[in-house]
């Protein structure tokens, strides 16, 4: 049964979106390093509606030292929504929704980072969502990747990331709010993408194990896109080929 306000269609006759992009085309994309003072490394992401900063401080001596390991530093991720980032206002604080997309944006960035360089020490990366359209993590991700590189934070490659989903039963790349809500899956896909491997795969909602194929194959092609566009965000501010 369609929910209450739900769009009769989410993609329309001649095969276009509601916002009229092509199924495989994403949100564009405004990518900007190093815009915080104090943080060791920032960056800034609009993609479509979403606004994103992130931050990173570190390596830094890591405190409580309890927490400090003797080989590693210890990567931590702190994603927050600010209460005016959605249209019905947040109660500020983590829910269970911040703590588990904290989590496994750290994971996505746990197998990039060298932290076995710097023992002891912490980085603290965070994600603060100014205006959420969907996509937040993927997005999240892509700025935070940008903050740790500002930070010279050595890593095996940039992670960029992407959400893919199902609409009306066709596969699209980098779902809108209406889409997230109204359609019928949503994957994120966060990936190094010169070293094709994947850091991150979430799943809401179901595909066949064609369309799972067809996803997987779009989300990379996305990171890529995006991936491009971080290399060129990171010129703009530091220059070099
Ligand atoms: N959202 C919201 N209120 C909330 C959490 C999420 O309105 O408390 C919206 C927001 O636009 C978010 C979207 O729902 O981007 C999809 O949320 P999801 O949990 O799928 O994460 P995301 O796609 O942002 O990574």
């Amino acid at each position: 049964m369609a929910k209450v306000g739900a769009p009769e269609k989410l993609i329309t006759k001649d095969g276009l979106r509601l916002d009229g992009r092509r199924l495989d085309e994403p949100r564009p994309v405004k990518l900007e390093v190093g815009i915080l003072k104090r943080a060791d490394g920032s960056a800034y992401i609009e993609q479509g509606r979403n606004k994103i900063l992130a931050a990173v401080y570190g390596p830094r001596e890591l405190h409580p030292r309890h927490l400090q390991k003797p080989d590693t530093a210890l990567v931590r991720c702190r994603y927050n929504m600010s209460p005016f980032s959605v249209p019905e206002r947040r109660r500020p604080g983590p829910d269970r929704r911040t703590i588990e997309i904290s989590k496994v944006a750290r994971e996505a960035f746990e197998q990039a980072i060298f932290a076995e360089h710097y023992p002891r020490a912490g980085i603290d990366i965070f994600i603060e969502v100014l205006e959420a359209d969907a996509g937040t993590r993927c997005a999240g991700i892509t700025a935070a990747s940008l903050a740790l590189a500002d930070a010279g934070i050595p890593m095996k490659d940039l992670v960029s990331a992407i959400a893919v989903g199902k609409i009306d039963g066709q596969v699209v790349l980098d779902l809108t709010g209406i889409e997230d809500n109204y359609g019928q899956t949503d994957m994120p896909v966060a990936m190094m993408p010169r070293r094709n491997e994947i850091t991150l795969l979430q799943m809401d909602g179901h595909f066949t194990s064609e369309e799972f194929e067809q996803a997987l194959e779009l989300a990379i092609k996305g990171c890529k896109i995006l991936y491009e566009k971080q290399r060129e965000a990171l010129k703009t501010k530091y220059g070099g080929p």
